[in-house]
């Protein structure tokens, strides 16, 4: 009647071509994006107007609350996924755990806002106690832990109650269960997004980058961006964000910009020395530093 066009959510997203559910309709619509400048990721909230014909384009990204952040090894870095309540970062006995990887993903969760999630798959296996220690330290930094098995479909419901009312984005190595684990939490309601591509013809040779499935009980982000992960390049000082129990200890240091490396009276170095910080972490903070430093570098030198 009014305003032309209408609102809705981004749920897939292949480069320049997403799929958009309208706020007022179930329906998905195919759109392209207007404007090279314009960027979105799935969750975005968007606007979209009818062009020519049936050609439907987004016209404006509606204001993100957050958006992951991903960096490659050159320093590019790319939006993953928008709107997110919680990162749930999916780990096994098999293959073997990387716990630095692991803080990667948390890390980047915390730069943007979003709730961390570990959810410990395979359970079946019986778990290598050594090698998921990490686990533990991660539960007593309040990092909520689930412990699931997509095979035997254990401790299912717990997850679903977690993952209630909210949009989750999966995260974890490959070979750790993701896909086996999306497919027993969709039970029955089998709508994925693979399906709908090979229905609509839509989508099919493009890759996609980001995606969205929509279950009774709450949504699952997925993107590949998440496969190999670093995070996004932030200021030295602020990698320390990343670290909940590295950067409560910061004003206990000599120095306000203490970046907790080498310098004197470092009120982290002394934790760690005493045992109250996980020596693991810390080393896992100070290859963050290292990492996002040449990052940083190898960015600028491409000007
Ligand atoms: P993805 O790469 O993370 O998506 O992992 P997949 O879902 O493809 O699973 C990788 C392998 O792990 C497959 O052989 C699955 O059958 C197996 N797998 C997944 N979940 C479980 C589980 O809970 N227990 C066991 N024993 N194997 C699992
Ligand atoms: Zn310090």
């Amino acid at each position: 009647m009014n305003a032309p066009g209408a609102t809705g959510r981004v749920v897939e997203c292949y480069g320049r071509q997403v799929v958009v559910v309208p706020d007022d309709r179930p329906e998905r619509r195919t759109c392209k994006l207007r404007g090279r400048r314009l960027g979105v990721v799935a969750g975005d909230g968007v606007r979209i107007e009818q062009a020519h014909g049936d050609e439907w384009l987004v016209v404006e990204r509606l204001p993100r609350r957050n958006v992951l952040m991903r960096s490659d090894s050159r320093g590019v870095e790319e939006s993953i996924a928008a709107n997110l309540d919680q990162l749930g970062v999916v780990v096994a006995g098999r293959p073997a755990c990387d716990p630095f990887i692991v803080d990667r993903y948390f890390a980047g969760a915390a730069y943007a806002g979003i709730a961390p999630l570990l959810i410990v798959n395979k359970s079946d296996l019986g778990l290598p106690e050594a090698d998921l220690d990490f686990v533990g330290v991660l539960e007593r930094l309040d990092i909520p832990v689930l412990r699931v098995s997509a095979r035997e479909r254990s401790g299912l419901d717990a997850l679903i109650e977690r993952l209630r009312g909210k949009r989750t984005l999966l995260a974890g190595q490959s070979g750790v269960g993701k896909s086996s684990l999306t497919n027993a939490l969709m039970g029955r309601e089998r709508q994925s997004t693979g399906d709908l591509s090979a229905s609509t013809g839509e989508g099919r040779h493009t890759t996609v980058s980001s995606s969205i499935l929509a279950l009774p009980w709450g949504e699952l982000a997925d993107s590949p961006g998440v496969r190999d992960y670093a995070p996004p390049i932030v200021p030295l000082p602020a990698v320390q964000q990343g670290f909940v129990e590295i950067a409560a200890r910061a004003a206990g240091c000599r120095f306000q910009d203490c970046l907790h490396l080498r310098e004197p009276q470092c009120a982290v170095a002394s934790a760690v020395a005493a045992g109250e910080v996980d020596a693991r972490r810390y080393e896992s903070y100070r290859r963050l530093v290292n990492l996002t430093r040449q990052l940083d570098e190898r960015r600028g030198w491409r000007g």
